[in-house]
């Protein structure tokens, strides 16, 4: 015999009524393990069968819910269709009766009897016999008893095959019965000053609400719960650091005034701001923790090289991470041109360049690399700063291991992450809130609008009739191609095709080069190296290009397939041109082209901020869309911050007050629930 008695959360679902070897299975394949898994399993949706009509006023095609006493019911084997068995039944209210019919679920007639109450939840339709409920859901009407399947608002739950909405209701309203009242890790403090929900009332109204109002309220409690703990761990980490400390690096004026004033040209505004903040985080005794948030091609990495000379010239090593081989090298180059005249060496350590210093130390005062370099056993003769470039495309616990190099005496780097993904203030706060934030809001001056373009099939031949004429002018082109089969997952087909076209029937005259994720390294650097020299004239790629990669004379950016690829990634692209004053131009070619579609990319038009193609996409789409990828490097969570901006604002004043009125000391739940989310930040 199973006990009803409370358990538990970690009780295994095989404790439940129902779930035997192969439901459990089952569960496990959608995660679900024990019963505190299952009551926060949440629903996708529900349905509001909650008014019960009168019979007399149900009325064809309409969805409905009634009430009704069983007066006949019997099942038979369908004469017509061999093999298949029809229950039918008649069922009566006060107002009038009704015809109910199901296929092939004999076992009906033997559980529902005469003079039985029950609901029925189905659509109405008219048969020879009258008002006929097909294939209903039923549920019997028993006094006092809170319905599970009808007559209510009904949850609706992600599914896996073998099993079925109304088993999982039934596990999921056992293992509520079982659990609930749970211990709530939030103090009351919080749940008083923000009148939320207890937890207990909110478990069960997400499942089980009364009313729409019960549910948002439940709703509203539990994603409070999430941005909360977010919150909390940011303001604990922050809190934290500032007792770390870190080499307070001194700032050498005259240095690097000089530096900036040899510049090719004058910075931005928001450039100097940025770097102004940078240098001062840097010279305090404690690790800077700085975002530097800036649209492509907004000139980051000029800001993070004042940075690291700021380090150098402090006698501190400064390491610069890229997310991909192309960009560490094309970084490694920047870095080498700015530093020349300075003699600062700078080394580059990706997964295929062999280092020159011999051994796991490290004493370039200046290393590029990719994570290939935190991946191996690296040491570091005295690190001062840690530069992320593209910061989202490095795994959480990478980034964990990058800020983690602490030197000799004990002292952290500083660390500057840098990203363009264009992230609204208040989801930054909600995703960094651990972090010091600069954006950068302004482009360079010299820059001309890149002229944006759909264009349709009959235009191909002009467009490449176009690239002729600029490229014999000296600018340079790239021609992106989307992966075409599932099975050619670096998309190397594709743009072999493209490539073999182009050589062969198109340009035979240009100096045209290939770029794809299968080739080695030493190959793509190659290729890159080329384009920098202008001694290639096209560049044929996958969106291995996508991020960082500067070359100046490229000034047209041709892209197949764009309907493939989200807005944001197509500014992505377009950012590798008009990197001068140079005109620039985006021809966007589409092959399925739906109306819809091409509305979409027309976007890319008249928008010219990522900002501004971000917001845009949030409308079309929704944040859980544009955000909601794996690629965005934003979680679900922080997705709900632009929602509910006053839901993260409450979070951030309530892990506040815990903080200062030291309520964490006094919670062992709270305490318990805020290490296991750690956990599972490191583990994302
Ligand atoms: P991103 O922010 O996308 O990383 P980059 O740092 O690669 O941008 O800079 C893009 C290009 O703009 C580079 O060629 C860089 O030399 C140039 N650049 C940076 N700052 C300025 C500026 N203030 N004025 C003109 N050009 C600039
Ligand atoms: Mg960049």
């Amino acid at each position: 015999m199973k006990t009803t008695a409370s358990m538990s959360g970690g009780a295994s679902v095989s404790a439940l009524h129902g779930v035997g070897p192969s439901m459990q299975e089952r569960l496990a394949n959608i995660g679900v393990r024990t019963l505190h898994d299952l009551v926060y399993y949440f629903p996708r949706d529900y349905e509001d069968l909650s008014q019960v009509l009168d019979m007399i006023d149900c009325t064809e095609g309409a969805k409905v819910t009634v009430r009704g006493t069983v007066t006949h019911i019997a099942s038979r084997r369908a004469w017509k269709k061999r093999g298949m068995s029809i229950t039918e039944a008649v069922i009566a209210d006060a107002t009038a009766d009704m015809h109910v019919v199901w296929f092939n679920q004999p076992y009906i007639a033997e559980s529902v009897r005469v003079d039985d109450q029950l609901f029925f939840s189905g659509v109405v339709k008219r048969t020879s016999k009258g008002l006929t409920l097909t294939s209903p859901v039923y549920e019997k009407a028993i006094a006092g008893c809170e319905t599970t399947h009808t007559a209510r608002i009904v949850p609706k739950y992600p599914l896996t095959r073998g099993i079925t909405q109304k088993q999982l209701r039934y596990y999921i309203k056992q293992a509520l019965q079982r659990l609930l009242p749970m211990v709530d890790a939030l103090p009351e403090r919080v749940i008083q000053t923000f009148h939320l929900l207890p937890l207990s009332t909110a478990l069960h109204d997400i499942h089980f609400p009364e009313t729409l109002d019960a549910f948002r309220a439940a709703k509203q409690r539990l994603e409070f719960d999430q941005l909360f703990l977010i919150q909390l761990h940011a303001q604990q980490s922050r809190a934290q650091l500032a007792t770390v400390s870190a080499r307070a690096l001194k700032f050498h004026e005259d240095e690097i005034k000089s530096f900036v004033a040899g510049l090719p040209f004058a910075l931005t505004q928001a450039q100097r701001r940025s770097a102004w903040a940078i240098l001062k985080d840097m010279q305090a005794p404690h690790p800077m923790n700085r975002l530097l948030s800036g649209d492509v091609g907004s000139g980051k990495t000029v800001v993070a090289a004042i940075a690291i000379l700021h380090c150098v010239l402090n006698n501190a090593q400064a390491v610069l991470m890229a997310p991909t081989e192309i960009l560490a090298a094309q970084h490694a180059r920047t870095l080498r041109e700015l530093f020349a005249s300075r003699h600062i060496p700078v080394e580059l350590w990706t997964s295929s360049t062999k280092p020159t210093s011999g051994g796991a130390v490290i004493n370039a005062p200046i290393v590029v690399g990719t994570h290939a370099l935190i991946q191996r056993d690296v040491q570091f003769h005295e690190l001062g700063l840690t530069v992320v470039d593209e910061q989202h495309r490095f795994g959480v616990e990478q980034r964990k291991t990058i800020t983690q190099h602490a030197g000799s005496d004990g002292a952290m780097p500083h660390l500057l992450s840098m990203t363009a993904t264009p992230i609204p203030r208040t989801m930054a706060l909600a995703i960094y809130g651990d972090l010091d934030l600069s954006v950068m809001d302004e482009m360079p001056k010299n820059r001309k609008q890149i002229i944006t373009r759909v264009v349709g099939p009959q235009k191909r031949a002009a467009a490449y009739e176009f690239i002729r004429t600029h490229v014999r002018a000296g600018e340079q082109c790239f021609v992106i191609c989307p992966l075409v089969e599932q099975s050619d997952l670096l998309g190397a087909t594709s743009v072999a095709q493209e490539y073999e076209r182009l050589t062969q029937k198109i340009f035979p005259d240009l100096r045209v080069g290939m770029l794809h994720g299968k080739m080695k390294s030493t190959e793509k650097e190659i290729i890159m190296r080329q384009m920098s020299d202008r001694t290639l004239d096209i560049l044929v790629s996958t969106s291995v290009i996508e991020v960082g990669v500067d070359i100046p004379h490229a000034t047209i950016m041709m892209i197949e397939g764009a309907e493939r690829f989200g807005l944001a990634q197509l500014h992505q692209f377009r950012g590798r041109v008009g990197r001068s004053d140079v005109q620039s131009y985006c021809f966007l070619f589409s092959s399925s082209g739906t109306a819809q579609s091409l509305g979409r990319l027309r976007l890319l038009e008249t928008l010219r901020s990522g900002f501004a193609l971000a917001e845009k996409d949030l409308q079309l789409r929704g944040a859980g869309e544009v955000y909601g990828t794996a690629q965005s490097g934003v979680s679900p969570y922080a997705v709900l911050s632009l929602q509910q901006p006053q839901l993260i604002e409450h979070a951030q004043r309530a892990a506040k007050i815990v903080l200062d009125e030291q309520l964490l000391e006094q919670s062992d739940a709270l305490q318990k629930k805020l290490h296991a989310f750690s956990l599972d930040v490191h583990l994302e």
